[in-house]
């Protein structure tokens, strides 16, 4: 059995120098599929073109809520005529970051509740993001019933058992091996196994050991062994479970 990074921007700039070494590691710690999360027409067109012998990759395109105020029409129709394509099998990601921003908030919601629609219309799931906008985003989750993932789930255990029962499964970062994690090793404990995925979100959220370095892929590993120590799985039965559900989720 192989591990997976459900959600991974290995389309980033920062991995442009040195692709081939960070793939080769992944087959090296046994990463064998992952999903490229695509932000931008030309990160997706871009991504469509990375292989390895070795790896099964998932393609997944979406506005992000930070670049909503740049979206117009014209835009949109190109995100919408890639995202209808079959080598694009998610919609994201997509959601609400009153973080960043809080002053376009009814233009985040917009845009978030477009494109929930078209995910229902397409048939496709779709992979959340939502930071400080936790009540929001599960009243248009509420709203717009759709299948899907609560992307580097950072809320409480409690809004995480209320998304589950919405139908979502929830991806743990590497955040959950952070020296100050709490929550995180809650939400584990709440969200029943045939519900989790895990993720790196690299470049982002370096998982320790390796924090404060660039994040790949091949690190996804430290949050997998870290759920198994906590949740006292063995590995095998885990990347098994993992694997079931990334393809319930996301196809075969
Ligand atoms: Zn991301």
């Amino acid at each position: 059995m192989n591990w997976l990074d459900s959600h991974c921007h290995i389309n980033d700039k920062a991995f442009r120098d040195d692709l081939d070494d960070v793939l080769n590691r992944m087959v090296e710690n046994n990463v064998l599929k992952a999903m490229i999360i695509s932000s931008y027409i030309d990160d997706y067109d871009y991504s469509l073109n990375i292989k390895h012998d070795k790896i099964a990759f998932k393609h997944s395109l979406g506005v992000y809520p930070g670049d909503v105020n740049e979206l117009d029409e014209k835009l949109y129709e190109e995100y919408v005529r890639r995202c209808k394509q079959d080598e694009c099998v998610a919609i994201g990601e997509i959601g609400l970051d009153y973080y960043w921003d809080k002053d376009n908030k009814e233009r985040q919601k917009e845009v978030f509740e477009r494109q929930l629609k078209l995910a229902i219309e397409l048939d496709k799931p779709v992979i959340i993001h939502s930071r400080d906008a936790i009540a929001d985003t599960y009243e248009l989750l509420k709203k717009n019933r759709c299948r899907g993932v609560m992307h580097c789930y950072s809320d409480s255990a409690e809004m995480a058992r209320e998304f589950v029962k919405l139908g979502y499964y929830i991806s743990i970062s590497g955040t959950l091996t952070w020296k100050n994690a709490k929550e995180p090793l809650r939400v584990i404990r709440e969200v029943p196994l045939d519900r989790l995925l895990i993720e790196t979100d690299c470049p982002y959220l370096t998982p320790a050991p390796n924090r404060g370095k660039r994040n790949e892929p091949s690190y996804v590993v430290y949050t997998g062994r870290k759920i198994c120590e906590e949740l006292g799985l063995n590995e095998e039965d885990f990347q098994r479970q993992l694997n079931d559900n990334y393809h319930e989720l996301f196809g075969v």
